[in-house]
């Protein structure tokens, strides 16, 4: 049917490009390109030989030039951008002015400020629609899946969604002290960022991982939880009839807390820059460089994830609650594609909401987050592709 160009070639990526082999009446053709082209060629060699054609390009994703020049090299159908936040806006420009369809799995941030909005990317809408191409913003779990699952529920199960609350348990364990399940600066930018959640029409700013609850988690077990600020609560409160409050919550260990806040104690968590041997050096980036690569953790995590939603709500004038979620297992993921879940959740979801677009499902001009599509062909390529989700209807509620 067509060929996607995938920008990045990091632990999502190899989710990515396994997966797009594994739907290649869809993906007839891929491109991998990156910064770094040998691990470009090294995922080519692993996933050569099936049905989808595989070629490799080194691309700085900084540069718009060099980016439009690739994507006219290359002619993709669409731009899958699992490169990393910092170029979505580099990647969106070359997409308009090479009039190509765009997905990407996170949402901007400046690489100077943690800050996790999507006003620089919405601001493309209206060039988006003016060149008749698609931006699809947030297609991986977590925003992306739980967006998903928030307009099924929307559709199938309520008339109005009063409160979602989000929640990401990974209960694998891959033996080190401390690493970080996918890009450490990333992950870590966003764990020590204040917490926040919406209510009432509004968002209400917390300190770090200052509201903690304990949750029972199907398939897992009770686990700690703590309330974090997550890009999707800020299109959701938008995009959800009714909606007054919703909460992020994700669950840490506390070995990893302890090292955290050590490493926040002694400075190397700024994203400050400093003077260090007569080189800038921002701190966070020296910590990235010295802790495990997220990508070497597949053969060591055990254990499993569970991400999903809790709605809260009523219909025909009842209330009703749902909660819907997916069970992923470490082992298995590293056995199928050779990495652990958290690139295996992401990654399965990005090749999905790039399939929506490519074959017209969810094609539409302009900029649009994922819970503004028809959720229901997302969610049996959900089942078909590896990430199965399951549903109840008298969970347990958190205060
Ligand atoms: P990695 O760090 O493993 O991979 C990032 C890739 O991007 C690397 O190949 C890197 O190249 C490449 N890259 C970085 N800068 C540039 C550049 N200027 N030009 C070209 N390529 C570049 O990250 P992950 O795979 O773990 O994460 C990928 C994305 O997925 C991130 O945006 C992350 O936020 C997002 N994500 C989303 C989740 C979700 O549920 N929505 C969950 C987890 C991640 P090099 O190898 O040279 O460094």
């Amino acid at each position: 049917m067509g060929k996607a160009l995938m920008i990045g070639a990091g632990g999502v990526a190899g989710v990515v490009a396994h997966k797009c082999c594994q739907n290649s009446e869809v993906f007839e053709e891929i491109c991998i390109a990156s910064r770094t082209l040998s691990k470009c060629n090294a995922l080519k060699e692993k996933l050569d030989g099936g049905k989808t054609k595989i070629t490799t390009a080194q691309v700085d994703a900084n540069h718009v030039p060099a980016l439009i020049a690739l994507i006219e090299k290359v002619n993709p159908d669409i731009v899958i951008n699992v490169a990393l936040p910092y170029q979505d806006l580099t990647i969106m420009d070359a997409c308009l002015a090479t009039k190509t369809d765009y997905v990407d799995t996170a949402n901007y941030e400046p690489e100077d400020t943690a800050k996790f909005e999507y006003k620089w990317q919405w601001a493309y809408r209206d060039r988006f629609k003016e060149a008749g191409i698609t931006a699809l913003l947030g297609s991986g779990f977590d925003p992306g899946v739980t967006g998903v699952f928030s307009a099924y529920a929307q559709k199938h199960y309520f008339d109005e969604i009063h409160s979602i609350d989000i929640l990401d348990a990974n209960a694998g364990d891959h033996g080190y002290p401390f690493a970080t399940n996918f890009n450490p600066e990333i992950n870590i930018r966003e764990v020590t960022a204040n917490g926040s959640y919406f209510e009432n029409g509004q968002f209400i700013e917390t300190e770090p991982m200052a509201i903690k609850r304990v949750y029972d988690f199907p398939q897992i077990g009770p686990k700690d939880i703590y309330l974090l600020h997550h890009e999707e609560m800020e299109s959701l409160a938008q995009n959800i009839n009714g909606i007054k409050k919703i909460r992020f919550w994700m669950t840490f260990g506390q070995s990893y807390l302890t090292h955290l806040k050590v490493l926040e104690n002694v400075g190397m968590t700024s994203i400050e820059p400093i003077e260090f041997e007569g080189k800038k050096i921002v701190p966070l980036q020296f910590l990235k460089a010295v802790l495990p690569d997220p990508a070497s953790l597949g053969p060591r995590t055990k254990g499993k994830t569970n991400i999903g939603c809790i709605f809260q709500g009523v219909k025909d004038g009842k209330p009703r609650t749902y909660y819907v979620y997916n069970v992923c297992d470490h082992q298995e993921c590293y056995k199928e594609v050779g990495s652990q879940a958290i690139s295996y959740t992401t990654g399965v979801p990005a090749m999905i909401g790039a399939a929506m677009v490519m074959t017209g499902k969810w094609k539409r001009p302009g900029v649009y987050n994922i819970e503004e599509f028809d959720p229901d062909p997302f969610m049996d390529a959900l089942n078909q592709f590896g990430l199965p989700w399951h549903e109840e209807f008298a969970p347990t509620l958190i205060d």
